[in-house]
């Protein structure tokens, strides 16, 4: 297959481990016979410094017109005192929105031999495989009117969280058919005692799971969900939930199996689908050539999936980043005192090499 792709390295740390996906990539290209089309653009504060705008027209115009987008990271504190529609981050929510990618999904998996990274005792995380589906286009991050008002001192904010049943029922779909392909579980989490948009949530959600009779859905409020993502991890399987619900829980569900360098997500659902590591740009460790590849790597892994449909693909880049794992290779975030560390582009090789390793042949590789 030819397959286009633009490349977002961005700010920080987004550059280092967007080139250690890219080096997989191209890997994956290699041994099973594909062909990437790799146009990098910037966007961020690269392209703030660059252009004074951190989505340029042509980023965007990049973007719309490829099969898949791969971004590294945006921000920085150099842009922290910038006005909020030139902050990096404006650049990355506009994308999300041109893009029309309504729903985001962040796997959180504690792979064997990294339970000692989590900060709950190994025996809760073990056996961790939990998927957030989170709507990212709606709700109290999108709703009009928002606004502060008034003088210093008696000024009043506002924020307005707003779901229709259309939005909420195609996000629940994603939900439902993606658990179709795992446990069979669903877990809608809302605030239905406390908010309209939660009843409504609740109802549509409801109604939309009766059309998946082989799927359990079962309903929970978001403060007791945030209890039991800590308590009993290993019990979720897929978690349904609104925009703001899901940056909480999905950050969460991240530090409970440990480093957040490890974390890859999917933004999917319109024109062209957006892969990033759920980490920001790192501005402690930027340049240092320390940060963990991994999360870059399976976001990497997603886009062969979701985008391209090339499973067998994503699979092999996903069980290459397990055994790399599993034979106790670790960057410095993962690394216990006494462990040697690999750098960052040592841990991009060392995953390009098992993906090669593990397309060979049978016969091949038992003769290597
Ligand atoms: P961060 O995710 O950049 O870093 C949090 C902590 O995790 C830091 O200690 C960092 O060193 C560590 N970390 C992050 N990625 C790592 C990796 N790959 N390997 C090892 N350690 C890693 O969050 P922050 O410090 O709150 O934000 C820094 C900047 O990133 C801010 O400007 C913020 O707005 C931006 N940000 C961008 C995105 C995005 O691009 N999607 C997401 C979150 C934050």
């Amino acid at each position: 297959m030819r397959l286009n792709l633009t490349a977002l390295p961005g700010d920080g740390v987004g550059p280092e481990v967007t080139d250690e996906a890219l080096r997989v990539l191209e890997t994956i290209a290699e041994v099973f016979g594909h062909q990437f089309n790799i146009t990098r653009k910037p966007i961020g504060g690269a392209a703030l410094l660059a252009s004074k705008d951190p989505l340029p027209a042509d980023t965007l115009q990049a973007c719309l017109g490829s099969g898949a987008v791969l971004l590294g990271a945006v921000g920085g504190p150099a842009f922290d005192n910038f006005p909020s529609h030139l902050r990096p981050e404006s650049g990355l929510l506009r994308l999300r929105r041109e893009l029309g990618v309504f729903a985001n999904l962040r796997p959180a998996l504690c792979f064997a031999g990294l339970e000692d990274c989590s900060p709950l005792r190994a025996e809760v995380v073990r056996g961790t495989d939990v998927l957030i589906v989170r709507e990212l286009l709606g709700g109290i991050y999108f709703g009009e009117p928002r606004s502060t008002q008034g003088s210093p001192g008696n000024r009043v904010a506002i924020d307005t969280m707003r779901y229709s049943e259309a939005e909420i029922e195609r996000i629940a779909r994603v939900a439902f058919e993606l658990a179709r392909s795992r446990r069979r579980k669903v877990t809608s989490v809302d605030k239905a005692n406390v908010l309209d948009c939660s009843r409504l949530w609740r109802e549509v959600v409801t109604r939309a799971g009766q059309q998946y009779s082989d799927v359990k859905l079962s309903h929970m409020y978001v403060d007791a969900a945030a209890m039991a993502l800590v308590a009993r991890p290993a019990d979720f399987d897929v978690v349904l939930t609104e925009n703001m619900f899901g940056d909480i829980l999905s950050d969460q569900a991240g530090a409970v199996v440990g480093s957040l360098g490890m974390l890859g997500s999917a933004s999917i659902g319109g024109a062209v689908g957006l892969f990033e590591p759920v980490h920001g740009s790192a501005p402690d460790i930027a340049g240092q050539g320390i940060a963990n590849p991994v999360g870059a790597i399976l976001a990497a892994a997603m886009l062969l999936r979701y985008s391209f449909k090339l499973e067998t693909e994503a699979v092999c880049v996903e069980s290459a980043v397990g055994g790399m794992l599993a034979k106790g290779f670790r960057t410095k975030d993962l690394a216990k005192a006494g462990e040697s560390v690999l750098s960052t582009s040592a841990m991009g090789q060392k995953v390009a090499e098992a993906v090669r390793e593990r397309a060979k042949p049978a016969g091949q590789k038992a003769a290597s």
